[in-house]
């Protein structure tokens, strides 16, 4: 194989069925121009909760949540006694003018969150003497220490907060807020502005990568991380196509930059995937499932302040996903009792022994690592109880008993690693698609398109890979695009 570098661009919620429509009314020029020189999946499953932060985490860790620590974006940190929310980089920059908030995804999330006991892939890479870049990327840790900056009106905002400093590869920004040298926006850069989220937007990294091309400084991995269709998709999922072809336009611009398209697919490796998909939020009342309705005469913490001595549990809300948290003895089995009966809820999962509890009405499943039965990944599992609850069947293939699932893909892997990505008790539960949960100063999308389920409408994403063949990947996972990765730096002839 003629080894190439790699270019690694994930496009928030890029989803296959708005990607074939583009496709047939001509709108991504360049993503059909990458697709028709590699490689094409349309169900590339990604990681639960379906939400950025732990997602990220699974792609440059190659883990689950159980292995890398990082739960979903909104988490209750027992040990602190306190919830952590990454908030969306690209989403509400301005909120980051909040202290807690701004330390968490900026600092924490990379330096003490993520597990020690997993390497990122940038850390992998350096370790092998590769150098590697990351764009934006929400997860970046590495060999490089980096300090953080306050830029523009966010001095004001965050006067006296002093940040700890964060690491990264070689190459590595984030927006204004962190840069290795030469990588500054330019003095009076429009897409570096305050009215563009210090430079946590599309046209920001590209022109970022750009320079690393025509300065012939791109490493031998580059990872960029492109927000503004995640962005635009949750208010307007009816112009899926539109959206997608301006996120199409600067990798077009990209693609460019090595003179010709032939030239950018004859010297680089190009992977393009999304994070998780999105899922149309009804307009009507019910669409919003007000958690705390369901359990009145709990007393359920406030974000900003939980104090376990008084509240019964904490609930944090990752849109069509919720995490609870009990505080107390008997609170779990309260909730689970009460969640049990409501129709708009679709799974709902908790920790039993060392496996997983689901419920639904009268109907349960367990299951837990070990076993006879396989999954189609090769991971062994241990099954009791209606299967019928998470979409599986079980078939029987030379003699093994292999589990396969419909609508909700890797499910057992997927739960589990939520699940046991922290200790405590904890309950999972998500929305049946057109819903999403209400808890009071969380945002909602009535109207618009959400994510965070396990469904498979959140759940699958594309993956393109030119010069490569679709035999590479028989059931593709975001969570093995790592080692995939890996295998791309070491190729030989490098
Ligand atoms: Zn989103």
């Amino acid at each position: 194989m003629v080894w190439k570098k790699t270019i690694f661009i994930l496009i928030d919620s890029f989803m296959p069925h708005v990607f074939e429509e583009a496709e047939a009314q001509q709108k991504v020029p360049a993503l059909s121009f990458l697709k028709a020189n590699g490689a094409y999946w349309n169900d590339c499953v990604t990681v639960f909760p379906t939400m950025s932060a732990n997602i990220d985490a699974s792609l440059m860790t190659g883990t689950y949540p159980d292995e890398h620590y990082v739960p979903g974006l909104v988490w209750y940190d027992r040990d602190k006694q306190r919830v952590v929310n990454y908030i969306n980089g690209g989403k509400a920059v301005w909120r980051l003018g909040t202290r807690k908030c701004a330390q968490d995804v900026l600092v924490s999330l990379n330096e003490q969150h993520l597990s020690r006991d997993v390497k990122t892939i940038f850390e992998e890479a350096a370790r092998h003497h590769r150098t590697s870049a990351s764009l934006n990327f929400s997860i970046h840790r590495g060999p490089v220490r980096y300090s953080v900056q306050k830029p523009g009106l966010m001095k004001l905002a965050l006067l006296g907060t002093k940040f700890d400093s964060v690491t990264g590869p070689e190459l590595a920004l984030q927006g204004r807020f962190f840069h290795s040298n030469g990588l500054r926006a330019r003095f009076g850069q429009w897409n570096a502005s305050v009215f563009k989220k210090y430079g946590i937007n599309d046209s920001f990294v590209t022109d970022m990568a750009i320079r690393l091309v025509q300065e012939g400084r791109l490493p031998a991995l580059t990872v960029a991380y492109m927000p503004d269709n995640d962005y635009t998709y949750h208010r307007h999922p009816d112009k899926g196509v539109d959206i997608l072809a301006r996120a199409d336009r600067q990798i077009g611009r990209l693609l460019d930059a090595f003179g010709s398209w032939e030239e950018a697919v004859r010297q680089c490796r190009f992977i393009i995937t999304g994070d998780h998909g999105q899922t149309k939020i009804g307009v009507e009342r019910e669409a919003l499932i007000a958690v705390l309705d369901s359990l009145i005469g709990m007393r359920a913490s406030c974000p900003e302040k939980v104090n376990p001595e008084q509240d019964d549990l904490v609930i944090c809300n990752n849109e069509r996903m919720c995490f609870l948290y009990p505080l107390k003895e008997g609170v779990q089995e309260e909730v689970i009792k009460r969640l049990l009966g409501e129709s708009r809820i679709d799974v709902l999962a908790w920790k039993e022994g060392a496996g997983v509890r689901v419920g639904r009405g009268e109907r349960a499943l367990f299951f837990t690592r070990g076993g006879q039965v396989r999954d189609v990944y090769g991971v062994r599992w241990t099954i009791d109880g209606d299967l019928t609850l998470l979409d599986g069947s079980l078939a029987e293939k030379e003699g093994k008993q292999i589990v396969h699932f419909g609508q909700y893909p890797d499910a057992f892997s997927r739960l589990y690693g939520a699940l046991y990505a922290r200790d405590g008790q904890v309950i999972a539960i998500t929305a049946q698609p057109g819903a999403e949960f209400y808890t009071p100063s969380d945002p909602t999308h009535q109207g618009g398109a959400s994510h965070g389920s396990l469904h498979h409408t959140d759940s699958l994403v594309p993956l393109i890979i030119t010069g490569e063949t679709k035999a590479a990947f028989a059931h593709p996972r975001l969570v093995d695009l790592k080692s995939y990765m890996l295998g791309c730096l070491h190729s030989e002839g490098y």
